[in-house]
Protein backbone atom coordinates (compact mmCIF):
# COMPACT_ATOMS: atom_id res chain seq x y z
CA UNK A 1 0.00 0.00 0.00
CA UNK A 2 2.76 2.16 1.18
CA UNK A 3 4.75 1.51 -1.79
CA UNK A 4 2.13 1.66 -4.63
CA UNK A 5 1.74 5.93 -2.94
CA UNK A 6 5.07 6.53 -3.07
CA UNK A 7 5.15 5.03 -6.29
CA UNK A 8 2.27 7.45 -7.14
CA UNK A 9 4.09 10.33 -5.58
CA UNK A 10 7.00 10.19 -7.86
CA UNK A 11 5.12 9.64 -11.05
CA UNK A 12 3.55 12.47 -10.76
CA UNK A 13 6.53 14.47 -9.74
CA UNK A 14 8.31 13.24 -12.48
CA UNK A 15 5.23 14.17 -14.88
CA UNK A 16 4.15 18.09 -13.50
CA UNK A 17 6.86 18.84 -10.76
CA UNK A 18 10.54 21.29 -12.08
CA UNK A 19 13.01 20.59 -9.54
CA UNK A 20 16.23 23.02 -9.18
CA UNK A 21 18.47 23.42 -12.53
CA UNK A 22 16.75 19.15 -13.75
CA UNK A 23 14.96 18.97 -17.68
CA UNK A 24 11.54 18.58 -17.20
CA UNK A 25 11.52 16.38 -20.11
CA UNK A 26 14.38 14.09 -19.46
CA UNK A 27 14.89 14.17 -15.41
CA UNK A 28 17.20 12.63 -13.29
CA UNK A 29 15.53 10.73 -10.46
CA UNK A 30 14.26 12.29 -6.97
CA UNK A 31 13.90 10.51 -3.88
CA UNK A 32 11.23 10.28 -1.43
CA UNK A 33 11.41 12.21 1.90
CA UNK A 34 9.01 11.28 4.38
CA UNK A 35 10.56 12.08 7.98
CA UNK A 36 13.36 14.50 8.75
CA UNK A 37 14.77 14.26 12.41
CA UNK A 38 18.11 15.85 13.91
CA UNK A 39 20.62 15.67 11.45
CA UNK A 40 19.06 12.68 9.64
CA UNK A 41 16.53 12.22 6.50
CA UNK A 42 14.46 9.60 6.03
CA UNK A 43 14.88 8.69 1.88
CA UNK A 44 13.33 6.20 0.12
CA UNK A 45 12.36 4.38 3.35
CA UNK A 46 16.05 4.49 4.51
CA UNK A 47 17.02 6.98 7.47
CA UNK A 48 20.87 8.45 6.41
CA UNK A 49 22.84 11.03 7.95
CA UNK A 50 22.27 14.92 5.59
CA UNK A 51 25.73 16.20 4.59
CA UNK A 52 23.62 19.19 3.19
CA UNK A 53 22.13 21.08 5.98
CA UNK A 54 19.20 21.49 2.87
CA UNK A 55 21.48 23.92 1.06
CA UNK A 56 23.18 25.78 4.01
CA UNK A 57 19.99 26.42 5.66
CA UNK A 58 19.19 23.43 8.68
CA UNK A 59 22.12 24.54 11.11
CA UNK A 60 20.15 22.84 14.01
CA UNK A 61 19.14 20.40 12.33
CA UNK A 62 14.92 19.27 11.58
CA UNK A 63 12.18 19.11 14.03
CA UNK A 64 13.94 21.13 16.86
CA UNK A 65 11.43 21.17 19.59
CA UNK A 66 12.46 25.46 20.14
CA UNK A 67 11.86 26.12 16.25
CA UNK A 68 8.64 24.14 16.67
CA UNK A 69 7.20 25.63 19.54
CA UNK A 70 8.47 29.14 18.26
CA UNK A 71 6.39 28.32 15.24
CA UNK A 72 3.66 26.68 16.72
CA UNK A 73 2.83 29.70 19.00
CA UNK A 74 3.32 32.11 15.75
CA UNK A 75 0.88 29.99 13.71
CA UNK A 76 -1.63 30.53 17.10
CA UNK A 77 -1.51 34.33 16.99
CA UNK A 78 -1.57 35.06 13.70
CA UNK A 79 0.34 33.86 10.19
CA UNK A 80 1.07 36.57 8.14
CA UNK A 81 -0.17 40.35 8.35
CA UNK A 82 0.92 43.38 5.26
CA UNK A 83 3.55 45.24 6.23
CA UNK A 84 2.66 48.12 4.76
CA UNK A 85 1.18 50.21 7.82
CA UNK A 86 1.46 47.63 9.81
CA UNK A 87 3.98 46.11 12.21
CA UNK A 88 4.10 43.35 14.92
CA UNK A 89 6.48 41.90 17.29
CA UNK A 90 7.61 39.11 15.12
CA UNK A 91 9.29 41.60 12.95
CA UNK A 92 11.10 43.71 15.59
CA UNK A 93 12.10 41.24 17.26
CA UNK A 94 13.93 39.52 14.56
CA UNK A 95 15.41 42.85 13.52
CA UNK A 96 16.45 43.99 16.94
CA UNK A 97 18.75 40.60 17.18
CA UNK A 98 20.14 41.08 13.90
CA UNK A 99 20.83 44.59 14.28
CA UNK A 100 22.04 43.46 17.99
CA UNK A 101 24.57 40.10 16.18
CA UNK A 102 25.79 41.89 13.30
CA UNK A 103 28.83 45.11 12.78
CA UNK A 104 27.55 48.29 14.68
CA UNK A 105 26.96 50.32 11.54
CA UNK A 106 24.77 47.92 10.04
CA UNK A 107 21.39 48.94 11.40
CA UNK A 108 18.82 49.65 9.13
CA UNK A 109 17.00 46.30 7.73
CA UNK A 110 15.14 45.04 5.32
CA UNK A 111 13.25 41.74 5.40
CA UNK A 112 13.01 39.92 2.41
CA UNK A 113 11.32 36.78 1.15
CA UNK A 114 14.25 34.99 -0.33
CA UNK A 115 18.24 35.25 -0.92
CA UNK A 116 18.11 36.11 -4.55
CA UNK A 117 15.09 38.58 -3.57
CA UNK A 118 17.41 40.44 -1.03
CA UNK A 119 19.93 40.66 -3.65
CA UNK A 120 18.03 42.59 -5.67
CA UNK A 121 17.37 44.61 -3.05
CA UNK A 122 20.83 45.42 -1.98
CA UNK A 123 21.60 45.91 -5.70
CA UNK A 124 18.67 48.71 -6.24
CA UNK A 125 19.73 50.25 -2.26
CA UNK A 126 23.17 50.61 -4.29
CA UNK A 127 21.80 51.66 -7.33
CA UNK A 128 19.15 54.19 -5.79
CA UNK A 129 22.01 55.85 -3.07
CA UNK A 130 24.35 56.74 -6.19
CA UNK A 131 21.65 58.58 -7.76
CA UNK A 132 20.86 60.18 -4.17
CA UNK A 133 24.63 61.13 -3.82
CA UNK A 134 24.34 62.94 -7.17
CA UNK A 135 25.88 60.01 -9.69
CA UNK A 136 23.15 58.45 -11.46
CA UNK A 137 25.54 57.67 -13.88
CA UNK A 138 27.27 54.82 -11.69
CA UNK A 139 25.06 52.27 -12.83
CA UNK A 140 27.60 49.36 -12.64
CA UNK A 141 29.14 46.62 -10.05
CA UNK A 142 32.02 45.40 -9.41
CA UNK A 143 32.52 41.65 -8.41
CA UNK A 144 34.88 38.78 -8.81
CA UNK A 145 35.00 35.32 -11.09
CA UNK A 146 33.44 32.32 -9.71
CA UNK A 147 30.83 33.97 -7.35
CA UNK A 148 27.33 33.25 -6.98
CA UNK A 149 24.18 35.24 -5.88
CA UNK A 150 21.29 33.77 -6.86
CA UNK A 151 18.63 32.95 -10.11
CA UNK A 152 17.13 35.76 -10.83
CA UNK A 153 18.00 38.28 -13.24
CA UNK A 154 20.17 41.09 -11.90
CA UNK A 155 21.47 37.99 -9.02
CA UNK A 156 22.76 36.40 -12.39
CA UNK A 157 24.48 39.13 -13.83
CA UNK A 158 26.79 39.44 -10.64
CA UNK A 159 27.45 35.42 -10.43
CA UNK A 160 29.96 33.96 -12.70
CA UNK A 161 29.48 34.46 -16.30
CA UNK A 162 29.39 30.57 -16.76
CA UNK A 163 27.43 29.76 -13.67
CA UNK A 164 25.29 32.55 -14.45
CA UNK A 165 24.83 31.43 -18.08
CA UNK A 166 26.00 35.16 -19.23
CA UNK A 167 26.34 33.98 -23.05
CA UNK A 168 22.59 32.45 -23.32
CA UNK A 169 21.38 35.38 -22.04
CA UNK A 170 23.46 38.57 -23.89
CA UNK A 171 22.12 41.33 -24.26
CA UNK A 172 19.43 40.57 -21.48
CA UNK A 173 21.40 40.77 -18.66
CA UNK A 174 22.71 44.42 -16.95
CA UNK A 175 26.33 44.43 -17.89
CA UNK A 176 29.02 44.26 -14.57
CA UNK A 177 32.45 44.48 -14.24
CA UNK A 178 34.38 41.00 -13.27
CA UNK A 179 37.98 41.10 -11.87
CA UNK A 180 39.82 37.63 -11.04
CA UNK A 181 38.96 35.44 -8.66
CA UNK A 182 40.02 35.77 -4.82
CA UNK A 183 43.40 33.28 -4.70
CA UNK A 184 42.67 30.24 -3.20
CA UNK A 185 42.79 29.66 1.12
CA UNK A 186 46.32 29.33 1.07
CA UNK A 187 47.93 31.74 -1.11
CA UNK A 188 51.07 33.51 -0.47
CA UNK A 189 51.52 37.38 0.11
CA UNK A 190 52.82 37.70 -3.50
CA UNK A 191 49.88 35.90 -5.02
CA UNK A 192 47.29 38.31 -2.98
CA UNK A 193 49.41 41.52 -4.03
CA UNK A 194 49.19 40.39 -7.66
CA UNK A 195 45.45 39.43 -7.49
CA UNK A 196 44.86 42.80 -5.52
CA UNK A 197 46.79 44.94 -8.11
CA UNK A 198 44.69 43.67 -10.83
CA UNK A 199 41.58 44.06 -8.73
CA UNK A 200 42.68 47.87 -7.89
CA UNK A 201 43.40 48.79 -11.49
CA UNK A 202 40.42 47.36 -12.66
CA UNK A 203 38.26 49.55 -10.72
CA UNK A 204 40.30 52.51 -11.22
CA UNK A 205 39.81 51.92 -14.83
CA UNK A 206 35.72 51.95 -14.30
CA UNK A 207 35.56 54.10 -11.58
CA UNK A 208 33.44 56.70 -13.20
CA UNK A 209 30.80 54.08 -13.98
CA UNK A 210 30.50 52.27 -11.19
CA UNK A 211 27.99 52.15 -8.10
CA UNK A 212 29.33 48.55 -6.09
CA UNK A 213 31.56 45.72 -4.97
CA UNK A 214 29.49 42.40 -4.19
CA UNK A 215 30.86 39.16 -3.21
CA UNK A 216 30.76 36.41 -0.74
CA UNK A 217 33.00 36.74 2.01
CA UNK A 218 36.06 34.43 2.10
CA UNK A 219 33.70 31.92 0.79
CA UNK A 220 32.69 31.80 -2.94
CA UNK A 221 29.47 28.86 -2.38
CA UNK A 222 27.30 27.97 -5.15
CA UNK A 223 30.20 29.38 -7.55
CA UNK A 224 32.60 26.78 -6.59
CA UNK A 225 33.33 26.16 -2.81
CA UNK A 226 36.38 28.10 -2.69
CA UNK A 227 37.66 29.46 0.35
CA UNK A 228 40.19 32.34 -0.09
CA UNK A 229 42.28 34.49 2.08
CA UNK A 230 40.78 37.26 4.73
CA UNK A 231 43.54 39.68 3.54
CA UNK A 232 41.08 40.01 0.13
CA UNK A 233 38.21 41.55 2.38
CA UNK A 234 40.77 44.57 3.31
CA UNK A 235 41.16 45.26 -0.58
CA UNK A 236 37.95 45.00 -1.30
CA UNK A 237 36.68 47.91 1.56
CA UNK A 238 39.70 50.02 0.34
CA UNK A 239 38.96 50.19 -3.26
CA UNK A 240 35.32 50.52 -2.40
CA UNK A 241 36.25 53.93 -0.03
CA UNK A 242 38.82 55.03 -2.92
CA UNK A 243 36.39 55.42 -5.33
CA UNK A 244 32.95 56.23 -3.10
CA UNK A 245 31.58 52.41 -4.24
CA UNK A 246 28.94 50.48 -2.04
CA UNK A 247 30.38 47.44 -0.31
CA UNK A 248 28.20 44.73 -0.08
CA UNK A 249 28.75 41.09 1.42
CA UNK A 250 26.54 38.40 0.40
CA UNK A 251 26.60 36.38 3.77
CA UNK A 252 23.80 34.39 2.16
CA UNK A 253 25.51 30.96 2.69
CA UNK A 254 28.80 32.34 5.38
CA UNK A 255 26.03 33.78 7.41
CA UNK A 256 25.24 32.59 11.51
CA UNK A 257 28.77 30.89 12.00
CA UNK A 258 29.44 28.36 8.69
CA UNK A 259 32.72 29.50 8.33
CA UNK A 260 33.59 30.02 12.12
CA UNK A 261 32.69 33.39 12.37
CA UNK A 262 29.10 34.05 13.21
CA UNK A 263 29.34 36.51 10.23
CA UNK A 264 32.42 37.07 8.26
CA UNK A 265 31.49 40.86 8.31
CA UNK A 266 32.68 40.74 11.57
CA UNK A 267 36.61 40.90 9.99
CA UNK A 268 35.40 43.97 7.91
CA UNK A 269 32.26 45.88 8.07
CA UNK A 270 30.57 46.08 4.39
CA UNK A 271 27.95 48.93 4.05
CA UNK A 272 25.37 46.27 2.95
CA UNK A 273 24.76 42.68 4.07
CA UNK A 274 22.81 39.84 2.62
CA UNK A 275 21.86 37.36 4.70
CA UNK A 276 19.38 34.38 4.00
CA UNK A 277 19.58 30.35 4.26
CA UNK A 278 20.17 29.69 7.68
CA UNK A 279 18.35 32.84 9.21
CA UNK A 280 15.63 30.74 9.98
CA UNK A 281 17.73 27.87 10.82
CA UNK A 282 16.12 25.88 7.15
CA UNK A 283 12.35 26.43 8.72
CA UNK A 284 10.88 29.14 6.17
CA UNK A 285 11.86 31.17 3.51
CA UNK A 286 13.07 34.66 4.95
CA UNK A 287 16.45 36.79 4.04
CA UNK A 288 17.52 40.84 5.63
CA UNK A 289 19.22 43.06 4.21
CA UNK A 290 21.15 45.16 6.72
CA UNK A 291 22.48 48.70 5.74
CA UNK A 292 24.10 51.46 7.25
CA UNK A 293 22.48 54.58 8.16
CA UNK A 294 24.70 56.55 5.35
CA UNK A 295 23.33 54.08 2.71
CA UNK A 296 19.47 54.93 4.27
CA UNK A 297 20.16 58.62 4.02
CA UNK A 298 21.51 58.28 0.59
CA UNK A 299 18.73 56.49 -0.74
CA UNK A 300 15.97 58.78 0.76
CA UNK A 301 18.33 61.68 -0.99
CA UNK A 302 17.21 59.98 -4.26
CA UNK A 303 14.16 61.46 -6.05
CA UNK A 304 11.87 58.83 -4.95
CA UNK A 305 12.81 59.40 -1.60
CA UNK A 306 12.06 55.69 -0.48
CA UNK A 307 13.50 52.36 -1.40
CA UNK A 308 11.33 51.42 -3.92
CA UNK A 309 10.65 47.66 -3.23
CA UNK A 310 7.93 45.74 -0.43
CA UNK A 311 7.39 42.18 -1.49
CA UNK A 312 3.74 40.62 -0.50
CA UNK A 313 4.90 38.41 2.65
CA UNK A 314 7.89 41.16 3.61
CA UNK A 315 8.33 40.31 7.17
CA UNK A 316 6.03 37.11 7.58
CA UNK A 317 5.29 36.34 11.28
CA UNK A 318 6.25 32.88 10.96
CA UNK A 319 9.15 33.12 9.17
CA UNK A 320 10.36 36.40 11.50
CA UNK A 321 9.38 34.05 14.67
CA UNK A 322 11.14 31.10 13.83
CA UNK A 323 14.17 33.38 12.77
CA UNK A 324 14.40 34.79 16.25
CA UNK A 325 14.41 31.29 17.64
CA UNK A 326 16.91 30.18 15.72
CA UNK A 327 19.10 33.09 16.66
CA UNK A 328 18.37 32.51 20.37
CA UNK A 329 19.29 28.61 20.15
CA UNK A 330 22.24 29.60 18.05
CA UNK A 331 23.54 31.59 20.48
CA UNK A 332 22.59 29.85 23.55
CA UNK A 333 25.15 26.76 22.30
CA UNK A 334 28.54 26.55 21.82
CA UNK A 335 28.28 26.82 18.02
CA UNK A 336 31.72 27.86 17.19
CA UNK A 337 33.09 24.82 19.39
CA UNK A 338 30.84 22.52 17.63
CA UNK A 339 31.48 24.64 13.93
CA UNK A 340 35.25 23.47 14.76
CA UNK A 341 34.79 20.22 15.69
CA UNK A 342 33.00 19.25 12.99
CA UNK A 343 35.82 21.08 10.55
CA UNK A 344 38.51 19.52 12.41
CA UNK A 345 36.80 15.91 12.09
CA UNK A 346 35.67 16.28 7.99
CA UNK A 347 40.23 17.39 7.59
CA UNK A 348 41.06 14.69 9.17
CA UNK A 349 39.06 12.18 7.86
CA UNK A 350 38.75 13.54 4.03
CA UNK A 351 42.85 14.13 4.01
CA UNK A 352 43.69 10.10 2.97
CA UNK A 353 41.26 11.00 -0.37
CA UNK A 354 43.93 13.97 -1.24
CA UNK A 355 45.99 10.98 -3.16
CA UNK A 356 42.55 8.83 -4.12
CA UNK A 357 42.14 8.92 -7.96
CA UNK A 358 40.52 11.77 -9.83
CA UNK A 359 40.88 13.72 -6.62
CA UNK A 360 42.50 16.86 -7.28
CA UNK A 361 41.96 19.02 -3.80
CA UNK A 362 40.31 18.67 -0.20
CA UNK A 363 39.64 21.86 1.87
CA UNK A 364 38.09 22.49 4.74
CA UNK A 365 36.60 25.96 6.55
CA UNK A 366 34.61 26.14 9.20
CA UNK A 367 31.67 23.17 8.82
CA UNK A 368 32.09 22.90 5.50
CA UNK A 369 34.52 19.69 3.48
CA UNK A 370 35.18 19.57 0.09
CA UNK A 371 36.62 17.43 -2.38
CA UNK A 372 37.47 18.60 -5.46
CA UNK A 373 37.69 15.80 -8.78
CA UNK A 374 39.45 16.22 -12.29
CA UNK A 375 36.51 15.47 -14.01
CA UNK A 376 32.48 16.70 -13.65
CA UNK A 377 30.97 14.64 -10.66
CA UNK A 378 28.33 11.75 -12.22
CA UNK A 379 25.61 13.11 -9.87
CA UNK A 380 23.63 10.30 -10.22
CA UNK A 381 25.92 7.72 -9.17
CA UNK A 382 27.47 9.61 -6.47
CA UNK A 383 24.34 9.99 -5.05
CA UNK A 384 23.38 6.71 -5.06
CA UNK A 385 27.07 5.17 -3.80
CA UNK A 386 26.42 8.31 -0.94
CA UNK A 387 23.33 6.88 -0.21
CA UNK A 388 24.16 3.24 0.01
CA UNK A 389 26.76 4.72 2.87
CA UNK A 390 23.90 5.80 4.91
CA UNK A 391 24.46 9.51 3.76
CA UNK A 392 22.50 12.40 1.78
CA UNK A 393 25.04 14.35 -0.59
CA UNK A 394 24.42 16.39 -3.42
CA UNK A 395 27.38 16.99 -5.60
CA UNK A 396 28.01 19.47 -8.64
CA UNK A 397 30.11 20.00 -11.15
CA UNK A 398 33.80 18.61 -9.92
CA UNK A 399 32.98 18.89 -6.33
CA UNK A 400 31.88 16.42 -3.48
CA UNK A 401 31.36 18.56 -0.29
CA UNK A 402 29.21 18.41 3.04
CA UNK A 403 28.11 21.61 5.02
CA UNK A 404 25.93 19.65 7.63
CA UNK A 405 23.73 21.03 10.84
CA UNK A 406 25.97 22.08 13.94
CA UNK A 407 24.11 19.50 15.89
CA UNK A 408 25.71 16.95 13.38
CA UNK A 409 28.05 14.35 15.88
CA UNK A 410 31.38 13.10 15.35
CA UNK A 411 30.03 9.13 14.73
CA UNK A 412 27.75 11.07 12.15
CA UNK A 413 30.80 13.31 10.63
CA UNK A 414 32.09 10.03 10.11
CA UNK A 415 29.49 8.42 8.34
CA UNK A 416 29.27 11.55 6.07
CA UNK A 417 33.54 11.09 5.17
CA UNK A 418 32.42 7.29 4.43
CA UNK A 419 29.95 8.56 2.35
CA UNK A 420 31.65 11.32 0.51
CA UNK A 421 34.43 8.68 -0.08
CA UNK A 422 32.10 6.45 -1.50
CA UNK A 423 30.93 8.92 -3.58
CA UNK A 424 34.00 10.24 -4.98
CA UNK A 425 35.14 6.46 -6.41
CA UNK A 426 31.97 6.03 -7.49
CA UNK A 427 31.02 9.60 -9.48
C1 LIG B 1 21.72 30.59 -2.03
C2 LIG B 1 22.39 31.89 -2.28
C3 LIG B 1 21.68 32.96 -2.86
C4 LIG B 1 20.24 32.85 -3.32
O1 LIG B 1 19.37 32.58 -2.28
P1 LIG B 1 17.91 31.96 -2.61
O2 LIG B 1 17.23 31.93 -1.28
O3 LIG B 1 18.17 30.61 -3.17
O4 LIG B 1 17.26 32.87 -3.57
C5 LIG B 1 22.36 34.15 -3.03
N1 LIG B 1 23.64 34.29 -2.66
C6 LIG B 1 24.35 33.29 -2.10
C7 LIG B 1 25.75 33.50 -1.67
C8 LIG B 1 23.75 32.05 -1.90
O5 LIG B 1 24.45 31.04 -1.37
Amino acid sequence: MTVLVDHDLLAFDREHLWHPYTSMTAPTPVRLVTGARGCELEVDGAWVVDGMASWWSAIHGYRHPALDAALAQQTGRFSHVMFGGLTHEPAVGLGRRLVDITPEPLARVFLADSGSVSVEVALKMVLQYQRGRGRPERTRMLTVLGGYHGDTFDCMSVTDPVGGMHTMWQGLLPDQVFGPQPPAYDADADAIASWASSLRELAARHAHELAGIIVEPLLQGAGGMHPYPAACLRVFREIADEHGLLLVFDEIATGFGRTGHLFVSELMTPDVLCLGKALTGGYLTLAAVLSTDEVARGISASESGVLMHGPTFMGNPLACAVASASIDLLLSVDWATRVSAIGTRLASGLAPLRTAPGVVDVRTIGAVGVVQLDHEVDVVAATEAALAAGVWLRPFRDLVYAMPPYITGPDEVDRLVAGIAAAVSAG
